[in-house]
């Protein structure tokens, strides 16, 4: 079953960079911020509010089309996966990808989300979860039976009943 990274309460972020230490830490062996996946800014100084740069798991992905050397292959649940023994650096990926969720590390490969979810186990406010999606990327439907209609058959309560007044009356 397909998973993919989604930014699901942006709203709660306070800035930690845990999620930013523990993919750097899984993937790099280091904390260092710089070779994290996934980015977290500040717009407008720390008083305001956080973005989260997440590479969106493109079923198309434009960071594929662009490359070159074929260094980056379609990933099962949308996104890629990238063959960093092929990869020279060029940047046309970073180019390319719709969120800027791509940068070089220092050897001068590219460093691109493998939605394998280690950050949002470290999360404390739950702000990242992943999600399953279809094997091609498109979301998952999991329900497909009706809306059930809940709304009542006529007004629950007059006027009156609410309000404790005489209903207004309409001039014709
Ligand atoms: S930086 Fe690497 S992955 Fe990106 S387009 Fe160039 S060769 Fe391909
Ligand atoms: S890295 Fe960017 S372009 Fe590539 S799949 Fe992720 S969001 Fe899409
Ligand atoms: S899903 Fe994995 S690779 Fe992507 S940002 Fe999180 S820890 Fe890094």
């Amino acid at each position: 079953m397909a998973k993919r990274l989604k930014v699901a309460n942006p709203a709660r972020c306070i800035g930690c960079y845990s999620c930013m230490m523990a993919c750097a830490r899984t993937w790099y062996d280091t904390i260092s911020l710089k070779n994290s996946r996934i980015n977290i800014q500040t717009r407008g100084g720390i008083e305001t509010a956080y973005a989260m740069i997440v590479c969106h798991a493109c079923v198309d992905p434009p960071c594929m089309r662009a490359c070159p050397l074929g260094a980056l292959t379609k990933r099962k649940g949308g996104g890629v996966t990238l063959n960093k023994e092929i990869c020279d650096g060029c940047g046309n990926c970073i180019e390319a990808c719709i969120v800027g969720a791509i940068h070089l590390d220092a050897e001068k490969k590219a460093v691109i989300c493998k939605h394998c979810g280690v950050c949002t186990k470290f999360c404390p406010h739950d702000v990242l979860e992943m999600i399953e999606v279809e094997d091609s990327g498109e979301l998952k439907v999991t329900d497909t039976s009706p809306v059930e209609d809940t709304s009542p058959e006529g007004p629950t309560a007059s006027h009156k009943e609410l309000y404790g007044k005489k209903e207004p009356e309409v001039k014709k």
